[in-house]
């Protein structure tokens, strides 16, 4: 009889048991089995299958909260953000990505990218910078990638940000720039020109001609200065401003360089390169660039007796130019290829800004760094060589 009894009260725990772990498997984690006091292997089997019910709800807990916050971050996210799973299939699209594309999120969520012709744009390797039309926007985008494994499958992250953007603000703080550096120097000019001829005619009104004459010529003299100084800042202006388009054709740039470094007779630049290098390009404005490179090369080594050299070598379908000086070395700004930014009494500060145009206009890149092994500075250009 007794034998019976535990034989029936275990028969009902393997069957409490057993609901538990379906209603588990159901996702319902809240069910709990009643523990008996008392040793009993069955009534341990029911606390461990409670304990389990308990960290499945927690796991649970913890990935909800864990994809809200990931939902909550993508909503707040200014950048367009999709998810695409290893068939390219949409599986995640944040609300800047959907006004982006111009779909309602149910009407794309589970599509193929390649009808919502995005397959191509979302290819596009990391960091890869490149115009885009999208229905709500079109312009220079960059784009970041990452990948994760979930389910089994790969996952991509892709996250554009709209370059145009960035630049406008750029482009806003360089007119700012523009116009304060503008008024500053039309005063600079205009309010003593302005006041000396004030005083001078007052003077000449007073004291007449002949009595005046000294005052009058040095006043002239400050005049003639300050309207020098105006027409120079105006004509770095016109530089800029108005840079003709590019005229591209076929020349040795390896002989403009060996030319450009005996022009500067102040000091002899020393040339290393010896390469013959043929590049398809604006050769006026490419030498303007190198003549900027160098002067300012050779003006920041007069002063301390140093050394310039410049060098060439060809990298691929590039060109890599360096112009090393062992001058006064670069001050510390962060300014230097901003226009109008000069450190010389003469100085125009557009030399930089109307080479970085240039080799920029023919898709190159120009870098001014310390040197690293004595003082001077480094000025190195990459130019592609063209068709
Ligand atoms: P500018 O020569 O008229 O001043 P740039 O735009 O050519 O105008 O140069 C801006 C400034 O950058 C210079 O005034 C100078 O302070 C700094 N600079 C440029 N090149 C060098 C160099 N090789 N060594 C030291 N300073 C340099």
């Amino acid at each position: 009889m007794l034998g019976w009894f535990a034989g029936h009260r275990a028969l009902g725990t393997l069957a409490s048991v057993s609901d538990l772990l379906g209603a588990l498997r159901e996702g319902d984690f809240g069910m709990r089995g009643r523990v008996r006091p008392g040793y009993d292997p069955l009534q341990d089997l029911i606390a461990d299958v409670n304990l389990l019910s308990d960290e499945l709800r927690e796991g649970r807990r913890k990935r909800t909260e864990t994809s809200r916050f990931l939902g909550k971050t993508l909503i707040a996210l200014g950048d367009p953000v999709f998810v695409v799973d290893d068939e390219d299939i949409l599986r995640l699209i944040n609300p800047s990505a959907r006004k982006l594309i111009g779909a309602e999120r149910s009407a794309v969520i589970g599509r193929d990218l390649k009808p919502l012709g995005l397959a191509e744009v979302l290819a596009a390797p990391d960091n890869a910078v490149f115009n885009w039309r999208f229905h709500g926007g079109s312009g220079r985008w960059s784009i970041r990638r990452a990948t994760w494994h979930s389910d089994g499958r790969e996952h991509r992250l892709v996250m554009l940000r709209d370059l145009s953007l960035a630049l406008g603000e750029e482009e806003r703080r360089a007119w700012q720039r523009l116009i304060r550096v503008l008024s500053h120097e039309l005063n600079n000019s205009l309010t003593p020109i302005g006041s000396l001829a004030g005083s001078l005619s007052t003077l000449l009104a007073a004291r007449g001609v002949d009595e005046t004459r000294e005052e009058l010529q040095l006043g002239l003299e400050v005049i003639e200065r300050r309207a020098a100084s105006l027409a120079r800042f105006l004509s770095g202006y016109g530089k800029l401003a108005r840079l003709p388009p590019l005229q591209l054709r076929a020349f040795r740039l390896d002989r403009v360089l060996a030319r450009l470094a005996v022009l500067d007779q102040r000091l002899p630049v020393a040339v290393g390169g010896t390469e013959a290098v043929t590049i398809c390009g604006d050769e006026d404005q490419l030498t303007q660039a190198f003549i900027n490179l160098l002067r300012n090369a050779v003006e920041a080594a007069l002063p301390v007796s140093g050394s310039v050299r410049v060098d060439w070598r060809m990298e691929g379908r590039h060109v890599r130019v360096v112009i090393e000086d062992r001058g006064i070395g670069l001050p510390s700004s962060d300014a230097l290829f901003v226009p109008y930014f000069t450190t010389k009494p003469e100085g125009s500060g557009i030399g930089l800004s109307l080479t970085r145009m240039i080799v920029e206009a023919h898709g190159g890149t120009v870098d001014l760094s310390p040197m690293t092994d004595a003082p001077g500075a480094v000025a190195t250009v990459r130019l592609p060589l063209g068709d």
